[in-house]
């Protein structure tokens, strides 16, 4: 069993539309395949009609933007009622803050002279509903001014970048209460990649886990074997399951392939049953 529980579709970030990447999860030999689009359940619908063409599982989730003291984390949700009114009215808050910054970064842009304009976003952001700083990055690659996404972050839009505008993110902690109060698993997603290791040691993962929280995504490539070996004892100490995934973007992210990293088949079955036991009305798509 190849399990792969955290990727985009051009819902969010990712370049591939949802039938693609469940297609091109088929195709790379995977059983299982998480849809985890950042702040959104936009793409369930499409991802549940092509797990039952291409005869593989669909896990739907959600990646969301939170916060925990100052910095950035962000939390996958498995299996959560996607018409629970507080997650949607969480979702539709976070998703609104993004809205507003948008425009933001790209006026940041045009005093540093770069004609990065509304419709040119548009054009590049294609179908999302959830707009980022990766498309923004794709702007950047669009009018020539940085050869790639990872370009774009180191020059203008990582955080401190001459481009980077904050925006909202949900708290860390009523967020785990609110995916398990709308039935879902709650898994922080590579909980030590990007300076969040600071406000996540084994004291306030120990209080998040009091909270609800289900697991840890240790394999993920944000982290290196002698991380995975700390983050692994952690969550055996606090009873956490271990998640690995690929976080595969399309052709937005580099080295992210899809099943380059892997959840074991009893993880996947104990976010099932967890699923089950908090009353979710939603199950896997497909299989
Ligand atoms: P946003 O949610 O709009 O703030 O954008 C965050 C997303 O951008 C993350 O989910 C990553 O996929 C990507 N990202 C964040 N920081 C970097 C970075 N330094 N280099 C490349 N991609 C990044
Ligand atoms: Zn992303
Ligand atoms: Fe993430
Ligand atoms: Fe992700």
């Amino acid at each position: 069993m190849q399990i792969d529980l955290h990727t985009h579709s051009a819902v969010s970030d990712g370049t591939d539309t949802p039938t693609d990447l469940v297609r091109a999860a088929a195709a790379a030999g995977l059983d299982v395949v998480g849809l985890t689009d950042h702040d959104t359940t936009a793409g369930w619908a499409e991802a549940a009609t092509a797990a039952a063409s291409y005869g593989i599982v669909v896990a739907p989730g959600i990646e969301i933007s939170t916060r925990h003291q100052g910095a950035g984390v962000h939390l996958l949700a498995y299996l959560p009622d996607p018409t629970d009114a507080a997650l949607l009215a969480a979702l539709d808050r976070i998703v609104a803050g993004r809205d507003e910054r948008t425009p933001a970064m790209l006026a940041r842009l045009r005093e540093l002279g770069i004609p990065a304009t509304e419709e040119a976003l548009a054009e590049v952001a294609g179908r999302t509903v959830v707009t980022g700083r990766p498309h923004v990055a794709d702007l950047l690659v669009r009018l020539g001014v940085v050869p790639d996404r990872d370009a774009a972050f180191a020059g203008y839009l990582a955080e401190g970048g001459p481009a980077f505008v904050d925006r909202y993110a949900a708290d860390l902690t009523a967020t785990v209460g609110l995916v398990v109060a709308a039935g879902g698993v709650p898994v922080i997603a590579h909980p030590w990649g990007r300076g969040s290791r600071r406000v996540l040691d084994p004291t306030g993962l120990a209080g998040l886990r009091d909270a609800g929280l289900a697991g840890l995504e240790v394999d993920h490539l944000d982290h290196g074997p002698a991380e995975r070996a700390e983050l692994r004892g952690i969550a055996e100490d606090l009873g956490l399951l271990v998640t690995g995934s690929s976080d595969h973007h399309g052709a937005g992210k580099v080295g992210h392939d899809l099943g380059c990293e892997t959840t074991a088949p009893e993880v996947w079955e104990a976010i099932q049953d967890r699923a089950r036991r908090n009353g979710s009305p939603v199950t896997a798509f497909g299989g």
